[in-house]
């Protein structure tokens, strides 16, 4: 059995597990009165002020201001990392000269495939619309970073002591106090705009109502992945500026309904491991049989007794 076959059998138990439990779970887990952030691109210059804020907030390593006026960044496409909870990239502007930029971080999914995949409840949805994350409870399997379908989560894989999962936090200490977060206080063009969810939902669609030759007719993060605190305005389709095109059901819906499976048959992981394991097993017992079969069909090669 190759890597590809049991990676089918274990996909086959669990579509089976998660097909017996279609109705373990089908509610998306948004709060009713989760905050967010509308990211208004068109409105973006691309200074990087907020990556110098977030740093700022979450302690990272920091450097001057003036080091996050260097563009020579915007030659490659960057991601966040361990170091860098958010980054700017810069992408031609479709139709016209110049360029457009688009701020990367978590994007608080309404129902997060991230807190989903975690055994542990490292990571959740938080009332206020935050995905916060517990170091205290991490056992760095790493199982989120393979979930996000933005590949957001970070791995501090240089710290050997105790290595954590970084992403946005969005600020959740100084949400809670009743301020906005460092990105959005330091922006100085108001692309970023902090406030419930919903009232950023309707603002959005006035501005797209009120503007149609400068947006497209579509608001990044109402509907992606069962929809997200984080939304986006774009002058373009969004796949042009790095957003992966994804269905409006949540993964969180998959690794749910496989975990329920699992725990409310009373299966302990333990249990579940044995049983990959022995999947392994009988798939190359069953390579080894073939073989042997295949071995005493060539000619010369048959069994004499
Ligand atoms: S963007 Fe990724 S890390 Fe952030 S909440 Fe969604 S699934 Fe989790
Ligand atoms: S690495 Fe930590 S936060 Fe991520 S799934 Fe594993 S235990 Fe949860
Ligand atoms: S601070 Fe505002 S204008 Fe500057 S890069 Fe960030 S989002 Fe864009």
């Amino acid at each position: 059995m190759d890597r590809r076959d049991f990676l089918k059998t274990v996909g086959a138990v669990g579509v089976g597990i998660a097909a017996a439990d279609a109705s373990a779970s089908t509610a998306v887990h948004a709060p009713p009165d989760a905050f967010g952030v509308l990211v208004d691109t068109t409105a973006c210059i691309g200074c990087r002020k907020c990556e110098w804020a977030c740093n700022q907030v979450n302690k990272l390593p920091v450097q001057p201001l003036e080091e996050f006026e260097n563009k020579d960044v915007f030659a490659a496409m960057r991601r966040p990392d361990a170091g860098n909870f958010t980054v700017v990239n810069q992408w031609a502007r479709e139709g016209r000269e110049g360029n457009v930029w688009a701020k990367v971080q978590c994007l608080h999914c309404n129902d997060p495939a991230c807190a989903s995949a975690c055994l542990v409840s490292a990571l959740e949805k938080q009332p206020n619309g935050a995905v916060k994350y517990d170091p205290w409870r991490c056992m760095g399997c790493r199982y989120c970073m393979v979930a996000c379908p933005f590949q957001i989560p970070a791995y501090q894989y240089q710290d050997a002591l105790s290595p954590e999962v970084r992403k946005c936090t969005f600020c959740i200490e100084r949400i809670s106090a009743g301020e906005r977060p460092g990105c959005v206080e330091i922006c100085p063009v108001e692309c970023l705009i902090y406030g419930k969810r919903d009232e950023l939902l309707t603002l959005a669609h006035e501005r797209i109502g009120a503007y149609p030759g400068r947006y497209v007719d579509h608001v990044y993060g109402e509907h992606e992945v069962g929809g997200t605190s984080w939304l986006y305005l774009a002058g373009q389709p969004f796949p042009s500026l790095g957003f992966p095109e994804l269905g409006e059901q949540s993964p969180a819906r998959i690794t749910e309904n496989i975990q329920h499976g699992i725990f409310r048959r009373f299966i302990a992981p333990i249990a579940l491991y044995a049983t990959l394991a022995q999947v392994m097993w009988l798939g190359s017992r069953k390579d080894e049989v073939a073989a042997a079969a295949h071995k005493s069909e060539q000619p010369g090669e048959g069994h004499h007794e």
